[in-house]
């Protein structure tokens, strides 16, 4: 059946200013990095898209080696933009990346100007796109100037191949180079994507949120549902089909009883507050605002939901804090 986006997908959603930049993101995007690849059935990627939509995410974020096999998220993507989103491409913030390891050889991985611009151009042909929205550096190439990898980044958008420029798990003082660079070269850093949730915060002891902040730039957390741990799905074990159960990157090895304990702490922090385990992970990332976008995953529609529920509380007394530190930090 023809899809048709409901009518009131721009009702409930909160749209938030993406660092010192006109572009405004929804407070949750939607990664494609699992689930997207041909280990899932097109269906359900169809699903998990239209319900994205449907509930006002309207950003979708993909890059070019996810799958499995390598590329194969943004082909199906593309499929979903044309059966699915044709003639909405304007209300939608697509973005794609290149960093790591994509074809054979000395110029399918890293930050050189021959691999970004040449992925890019591919990333191009698998959605079937004139441009994405927004074009990240994966990964920092220590053996690549940074100023070639900045200089690829500015490139693409100058060549409409992309609008905005972006960057991903840069460390604070890397950050501070390269916007400095995107600065001089007049295409400015939107946006800096890092790992972000109650158990790994990284970035606050980095100094990146206080420096993104200072520079202007927005920030969208990935994982931050720690891949599905800070959700229900672990609370009683290990759950069959979940991704811990698979070959990819979450290890069964990491729920530990300890582990397990811990989050059945903070699921009865959540239940408190009247949310699910996955609501408040990612209210807890939105929190006070630092944070643009919380970007998750999800391997069914009704996962979408439940995320999206997440808005409707964002606010955290000082009590709730002190207590999801207690189980997360110790
Ligand atoms: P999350 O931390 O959001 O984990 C997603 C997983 O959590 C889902 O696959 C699902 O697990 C589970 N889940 C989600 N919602 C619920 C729910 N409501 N109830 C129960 N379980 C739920 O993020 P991801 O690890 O998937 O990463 C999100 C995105 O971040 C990626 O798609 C990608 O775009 C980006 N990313 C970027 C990286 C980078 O280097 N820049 C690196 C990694 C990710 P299950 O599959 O078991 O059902």
């Amino acid at each position: 059946m023809t899809y048709q986006p409901a009518s009131d997908r721009y009702d409930l959603m909160i749209y938030r200013r993406c660092g010192r930049s006109g572009l405004s993101l929804p407070a949750i995007s939607l990664g494609l990095w699992h689930n997207f690849g041909h280990d899932t059935p097109h269906d359900t990627k169809k699903e998990i898209c239209r319900t994205a939509f449907d509930l006002g995410i309207t950003h979708f974020d993909l890059a070019n080696n996810y799958g499995p096999p390598p590329g194969s998220a943004e082909e199906a993507f593309g499929e979903i933009l044309r059966t699915d989103f044709a003639g909405h491409r304007d209300e939608l913030i697509i973005s794609s990346k290149a960093g790591y390891d994509m074809w054979p050889g000395p110029y399918g991985e890293w930050g050189s100007r021959k691999y970004l611009i040449a992925s890019c151009d591919q990333s191009l042909k698998r959605m079937g796109l004139d441009y994405v929205d927004i074009f990240y550096s994966h990964r920092f190439d220590p053996e690549t100037p940074l100023e070639e990898t900045m200089g690829a980044l500015d490139q693409i958008v100058r060549s409409g191949k992309a609008l905005y420029a972006g960057i991903s798990s840069y460390n604070t003082q890397r950050t501070r180079e390269a916007a400095a660079i995107l600065n001089d070269l007049g295409t400015p850093c939107l946006i800096h994507q890092p790992s972000y949730n109650m158990l790994n915060r990284w970035i606050e002891e980095d100094g990146l949120t206080d420096s993104l902040d200072e520079l202007g730039i927005g920030s969208i957390a990935f994982t931050p549902l720690a891949q599905g741990l800070l959700t229900g799905k672990y609370l009683n074990g290990i759950p069959e089909g979940s991704r811990a159960t698979q070959d990819k990157s979450l290890s069964a090895d990491w729920l530990t009883p300890d582990v397990i304990e811990r989050l059945n702490g903070l699921n009865d922090i959540a239940a408190a507050r009247g949310q699910t385990l996955a609501q408040m992970a990612i209210a807890w990332v939105l929190r006070e605002g630092r944070i643009t976008t919380a970007l998750i995953g999800a391997s069914r529609a009704g996962q979408v939901e439940d995320c999206v529920g997440a808005i409707g509380n964002l606010a955290f007394s000082d009590a709730e804090l002190g207590q999801i530190d207690t189980l997360c930090k110790a």
